[in-house]
C-alpha cells in the first residue's frame, strides 16, 4: 500500500497520466494533478478522485513548459514521495518542414520538464528517505518513426535522464525508471488519426489496424489502467532494486 506517500503527477488531467493516477490513489496514494489550465472541471477531477478513493487529491496548475512552473509545482505540493513525470505532446512532419516552435515546445514539455521536477523533488525524497520517479517514455524512447524527430528524440532524452537519476540515487532509498507504452487510445493519440488519416489517403479504421497498431503485434491498444498498474507496481517493495531501465507495455512493438 502507498498510503502516507505522496504521488505528484504532471499532464495528469487527461489520458494516461489521470489512469496513473487514480491506480496510485487506488493504493492509497494521495495524489497531486496537475496541467496547465485552472478550470472547475479540473478541481472537481480532484474532488471526486479524493472521494472515489478516500485520499487526499489536489489539483495545481503548472506550466510544464516553463522551468520555473515546473519547479514551482513541487515546491507547492507539500511532499513528492513518488514523481511521475508524464506531461507530453506530440507534433508530426517531416524535419525539414517542422516547425521550429514545436520542436522546442516538444523538448520543453516532453523532457526538460522531467529534468525540473526531478531537481526539485530529490532533495525532498531524500529528506523522506524514500522516493520513486517514474517518467512516461514511450516505445519511442528505444525505437523510432518517421516525421517524430522531436518527440524521439525528447523521449530518448527521457531515457537517458532517468539512467542518470538512478545512478544517482543508486545508494539511497529512491528509484528512478521509465515506462515504454506503445499505442495507448488517449486524446493524444486521438488527435494524430485525422493528421495520419489525411497523410496516407487511409480510413480511420486502416490507420489504427495498419499504421498505428501496424508495429504493435498483439494488434490491441494498452490501457491507461495497465500503465497505472506498472505505476503501482514501481513504487512497491518487490522494485526496490528495479532501478535506472524501461519497462515496455508495448503489445510487444520492442520485441519485433
Ligand atoms: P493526453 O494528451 O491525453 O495527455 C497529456 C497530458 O499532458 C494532459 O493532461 C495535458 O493537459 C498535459 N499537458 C500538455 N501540455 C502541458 C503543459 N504545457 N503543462 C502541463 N501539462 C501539459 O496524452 P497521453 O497519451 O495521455 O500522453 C501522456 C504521456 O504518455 C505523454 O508523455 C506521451 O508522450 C506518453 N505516451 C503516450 C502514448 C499513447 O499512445 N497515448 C504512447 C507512449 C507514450
Amino acid at each position: 500500500t502507498l498510503k502516507g506517500k505522496t504521488a505528484v503527477v504532471t499532464g495528469s488531467n487527461s489520458g494516461i497520466g489521470l489512469g496513473v493516477a487514480r491506480e496510485l490513489a487506488k493504493a492509497g496514494a494521495d495524489v497531486v494533478l496537475n496541467s496547465f489550465t485552472d478550470n472547475e472541471e479540473d478541481h472537481k477531477l480532484a474532488s471526486d478522485m479524493s472521494e472515489e478513493f478516500g485520499v487526499s487529491v489536489t489539483y495545481i496548475k503548472a506550466d510544464m513548459s516553463k522551468a520555473d512552473e515546473c519547479r514551482a509545482l513541487i515546491d507547492k505540493a507539500g511532499k513528492c514521495d513518488i514523481l511521475v513525470n508524464n506531461a507530453g505532446i506530440q507534433f508530426v512532419k517531416g524535419i525539414d518542414e517542422f516547425p521550429v516552435e514545436k520542436w522546442d515546445a516538444i523538448i520543453a514539455i516532453n523532457l526538460s520538464s522531467a529534468f525540473h521536477t526531478t531537481a526539485a523533488a530529490l532533495p525532498k525524497m531524500r529528506e523522506a528517505g524514500w522516493g520513486r520517479i517514474v517518467n512516461i517514455a514511450s516505445a519511442h524512447g528505444l525505437t523510432a518513426s518517421p516525421y517524430k524527430s522531436a518527440y524521439v528524440a525528447a523521449k530518448h532524452g527521457v531515457v537517458g535522464l532517468t539512467k542518470v537519476t538512478a545512478l544517482e540515487t543508486a545508494q539511497e532509498p529512491i528509484t528512478a525508471n521509465a515506462i515504454c507504452p506503445g499505442y495507448v487510445l488517449t486524446p493524444l493519440v486521438e488527435a494524430q488519426i485525422p493528421d495520419t488519416m489525411e497523410k496516407y489517403d487511409m480510413s480511420r479504421e486502416d490507420v489504427i489496424k495498419n499504421v498505428m497498431l501496424e508495429r504493435q503485434p498483439s494488434k490491441e491498444f494498452a490501457t491507461v489502467e495497465e500503465l497505472g498498474g506498472t505505476a503501482v507496481f514501481l513504487c512497491s517493495d518487490a522494485a526496490k532494486q528495479i532501478t535506472g531501465t524501461t519497462i515496455s507495455v508495448d503489445g510487444g512493438w520492442t520485441a519485433l
